[in-house]
């Protein structure tokens, strides 16, 4: 994808994930691949709902930074996804309240609630805490790369797409999900019959 066009679309999709609540203030962190060595990210510490196009910084998968601007501090997490799957385009990483609110209890995402859930998520993982920003973190992540999407104790989510609007809709989804759980908390999962043939969809 070229490098302006990325720009413009990943500040789109900042603004889009501010509007609907599914990151506050300067939390969380996005970014877009651009070929198979280059991807762009959000800057570190900046409110996600004001983002210009121009504020993205352009970095490669070596945690080189290659353009002006301070990169999130989680970075190290993205790289490791992209490294992992080569498919991936996109990870998006934000603080929205309803998966916090499970991340804080340590509960797990029961995603199989609905049928959107299983097509769109499959099994969401919790990640076990570990500093912000840290080498720990980032490998513990790297350690469930094969999932659309996680949840990191006391932390927030994680998910992962083939195009940004692809990550987009499984945050979406898994904030859905995660309010779901909530609201009827203690309803069982579909059965494992169903998941199986939803999962194939
Ligand atoms: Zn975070």
């Amino acid at each position: 994808m070229n490098e302006q066009t990325a720009r413009t679309k990943l500040a789109e999709v900042c603004r889009l994930l501010y509007d609907r609540n599914l990151t506050v203030s300067a939390g969380g962190n996005m970014s877009l691949r651009l070929n198979e060595k280059e991807f762009i990210i959000t800057p570190s510490g900046r409110n996600k709902g004001l983002l210009r196009p121009d504020e993205m910084v352009l970095m490669n998968l070596n945690g080189r930074t290659l353009s002006g601007g301070k990169p999130s501090v989680e970075k190290g997490f993205h790289i490791a996804l992209f490294k992992s799957n080569p498919d991936t385009a996109s990870v998006i990483h934000c603080h929205p309240l309803y998966c916090t609110a499970l991340a804080v209890r340590g509960e797990k995402i029961k995603s199989a609630l609905t049928p959107e859930g299983v097509i769109l998520l499959g099994d969401v993982p919790l990640v076990g805490y570990f500093t912000p920003g840290s080498k720990k973190l980032a490998e513990a992540v790297a350690g469930h790369s094969s999932c659309k999407a996680m949840l990191m104790e006391r932390h927030g989510a994680i998910t992962q797409g083939r195009t940004l609007e692809e990550a987009f809709n499984r945050m979406e989804e898994l904030e859905f999900q995660a309010k779901l759980q909530m609201l009827a908390g203690d309803a069982d999962e579909l059965p494992p019959s169903e998941i199986k043939r939803l999962s194939k969809m």
